[in-house]
């Protein structure tokens, strides 16, 4: 049984390590795979393992031994699922591995927008606190979250673990969801329009998956409905925001910041507009990357690969 991982370099750059896959098969591991040597690393696997480097219609036709792809990775748009679905290959992914991890950033992001920790810091060091004439001085405007309120777009496992924290802080809540359940409601939690949402929150984190009904939902139209000084929170798909939309409300000031872990491109375009736009405050897609969740993460990936070897499928996403 010959198992390909061929981006394994972000799950495990050194502090992790494989002996789960190890343990079912020939194994190799490549840290990052170039398109054009995809078909090469892959046409004798039986078992390929892939976190953000694309399976083709082509690749699955090619592979001829292929019997199984796992994602390392909730989101698998990186692999052609009708192909796959169509050659009686299942995909799985790993469904739940990152829900805590990307809450927490989600309030790191904020965190820093609401306190600018780091530059403070920075200026603390600089001698600036040293020389002050005041007992204490900021540079940039401190906010309190108690009694503000959060719209969160998806009210899914990230969204409904975010909630909680929000609420621990004493934010109310306003979720818009496809699907509600209206056992989460409470004092503090309420089901909204998109509309709602965008016209009553003063932060607005981005929880949806990318679908063609969500790509761009964060657009002129969609600004001109928010508050003015609201903050934008992306942790969840690049492409759910129009870049050059935001860009113009930062710098606007219409909205007072964003923090984003995700963009439309990644990694990021040197070009990218929110470079340089005022305010925004951009992570390398690192939510779901605290160790606990990347320990997580291959426990599960191998799981899902030993189920299947035993004849039990789970976490097939076709
Ligand atoms: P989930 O499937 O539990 O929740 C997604 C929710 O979005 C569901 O409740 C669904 O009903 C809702 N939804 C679907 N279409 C919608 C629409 N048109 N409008 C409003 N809501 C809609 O997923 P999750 O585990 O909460 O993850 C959410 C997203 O977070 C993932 O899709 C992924 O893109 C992102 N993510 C990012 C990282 C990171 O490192 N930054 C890590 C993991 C996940």
């Amino acid at each position: 049984m010959k198992i390909v991982v061929l981006d394994g370099y972000t799950l495990n750059p050194g502090d992790l390590d494989w002996d789960g896959f190890k343990a079912l098969g020939d194994f190799i591991c490549y840290d990052r795979t170039e398109s054009k040597d995809i078909l090469d690393r892959s046409k004798d696997a039986d078992i390929i393992i892939t976190n953000k480097t694309p399976i083709t219609a082509e690749t699955i036709s090619s592979c001829k031994n292929l019997k199984y792809i796992g994602v390392l990775a909730t989101g698998y748009n990186v692999v052609d699922v009708d192909a796959a679905t169509g050659a009686n290959i299942p995909v799985c992914n790993i469904p739940t591995y990152g829900t805590a991890a990307v809450s927490q950033f989600v309030f790191a992001l904020l965190l820093n927008i609401c306190h600018h920790v780091q530059s403070h810091s920075e200026a603390v060091q600089e001698g600036r606190w040293a020389s002050c004439p005041d007992f204490c001085f900021w540079d940039s405007p401190l906010t309190e979250l108690s009694g503000k309120t959060m719209g969160l777009i998806g009210f899914g496992r990230i969204g409904q673990d975010t909630a909680k924290i929000a609420q621990a802080f004493g934010m109310k809540v306003i979720a818009y969801d496809s699907y509600q359940n209206p056992d989460l409601v409470s004092d503090t939690l309420k089901y909204g329009t998109l509309d709602e949402l965008l016209s009553q929150s003063d932060v607005i984190s981005l929880h949806c998956p990318l679908f063609d009904s969500t790509k761009g939902i964060i657009n002129a139209a969609n600004i001109a409905k928010m508050k003015d000084g609201a903050i934008l929170i992306n942790t969840s798909r690049g492409p759910l925001v129009v870049e050059d939309d935001l860009a113009a409300a930062l710098n606007s000031g219409k909205l007072r910041a964003a923090g984003l872990d995700v963009v439309s491109t990644e990694p990021i375009k040197e070009d990218n507009v929110l470079l340089k736009a005022k305010n925004c405050y951009i992570t390398p897609h690192i939510a779901w990357a605290p160790i606990e969740a990347r320990k997580r993460l291959m426990d599960i990936a191998v799981d899902n690969l030993a189920k299947f070897l035993q004849g039990t499928v789970q976490n097939k996403v076709n």
